[in-house]
């Protein structure tokens, strides 16, 4: 069982993401490694697994019970988000 870092020293990259398809994930490198620890919920079958692999970006992986691609694109890459200033 993987276990999440409890601080950001811990890592050199952490993720915690929602995606369009419904896909739950955590995504985190742990510091001086080249190695992605995710921990998901898949969206197209709902079962839940961890995945420790390279760590590439953007970050791919494939469900380990249904077998779908799971791609975790950058943040900074989606467009077209209404985004409401609140004043
Ligand atoms: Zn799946």
């Amino acid at each position: 069982m993987l276990k999440e870092p409890e601080s950001m020293d811990e890592c050199a990259f952490f993720t915690r993401r929602i995606l369009d398809d419904n896909t739950k994930l955590v995504a985190w490198v742990p510091t001086g490694t080249n190695i992605v620890n995710i921990k998901y919920a898949c969206g197209n079958c709902k079962k839940s697994g961890e995945i420790t692999q390279e760590f590439q970006k953007p970050i791919t992986f494939i469900c380990q019970n249904c077998g779908c691609k799971i791609v975790v694109e950058p943040l900074n890459k989606r467009r077209g988000r209404r985004k409401k200033k609140s004043k």
